[in-house]
Order: C-alpha cells, then sequence, then structure tokens
C-alpha cells in the first residue's frame, strides 16, 4: 500500500510551486511537532527518491560498521556486488 499518489515522468514540469504540493509529504510543510525543524520526504509512489538530488555514493564504512552493529548480516564482498549491480542499473555516472 501507498499513501501518496502515482506519477509519470508527464506529470512533472520542474517547477516547484507545481511539484513540492503534488509529490512531497503535507505539500513540503512538513515539520516536527515543535515546528524547529523541517522533514523533507515524498509522499508518492516511489518515496523520497522520486523528489531527491540523486546524488549517488558508495555507503561509508561507518554506515556499514553502525548497520552491523544493529544485526545487517551481509559480507563485504556481497556488499560490493550489490552495490556494483546497482550502480549499472541506474546508471551512475561521475
Ligand atoms: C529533497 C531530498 C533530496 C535527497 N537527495 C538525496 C541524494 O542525492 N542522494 C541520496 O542518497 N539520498 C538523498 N535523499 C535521501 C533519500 O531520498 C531517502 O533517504 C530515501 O529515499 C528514503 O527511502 P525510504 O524508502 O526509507 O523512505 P521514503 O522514500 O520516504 O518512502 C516512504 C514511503 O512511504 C509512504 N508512506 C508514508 N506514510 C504512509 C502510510 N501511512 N501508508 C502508506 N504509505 C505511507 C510515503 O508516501 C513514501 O512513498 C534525499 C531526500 C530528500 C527529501
Amino acid at each position: 500500500m501507498e499513501k501518496g499518489g502515482y506519477f509519470e515522468s508527464e506529470h512533472m514540469n520542474q517547477r516547484d510551486e507545481d511539484m513540492v504540493p503534488l509529490l512531497w509529504k503535507n505539500s513540503g510543510a512538513n515539520l516536527t511537532d515543535d515546528l524547529r525543524i523541517a522533514i523533507a520526504q515524498g509522499s508518492c509512489l516511489g518515496g523520497s527518491t522520486i523528489i531527491n538530488d540523486a546524488v549517488c555514493f558508495d555507503t561509508p564504512d561507518i554506515v556499514r560498521k553502525q548497520w552491523r552493529e544493529m544485526g545487517v548480516d551481509i559480507s563485504d564482498k556481497e556488499w560490493d556486488e550489490a552495490t556494483k549491480e546497482v550502480s549499472e542499473n541506474i546508471h551512475i555516472t561521475r
């Protein structure tokens, strides 16, 4: 189940005033209860990936370490292979 709508590229016009209300959670006005922190998050099929900047980098070692401490059980070899496969699939370039 997905709370937000389903949008294709033809629904997108690269204009923030149209896209933020359409794709962002709470139309972009998504704040903590005390109103001190704005939380940017997508609310559409595809989630925040739809609205993000598409900057891609390898998972830093410290993050792998933290996830392992939380129980993620993936070897470095599996991780590197999966990263390579995803990078190729989404055509990451410099
Ligand atoms: C503006 C912006 C720029 C970013 N740029 C980058 C970048 O360049 N590189 C990078 O690596 N990361 C970037 N990120 C971060 C990255 O996009 C997110 O970390 C990632 O998309 C989070 O994925 P997720 O699946 O955990 O959550 P989300 O993608 O947020 O998915 C949550 C989904 O759940 C749905 N949902 C919420 N509540 C309900 C409910 N009650 N019932 C049903 N569905 C619900 C939402 O609509 C959404 O589709 C960016 C994020 C933002 C907001």
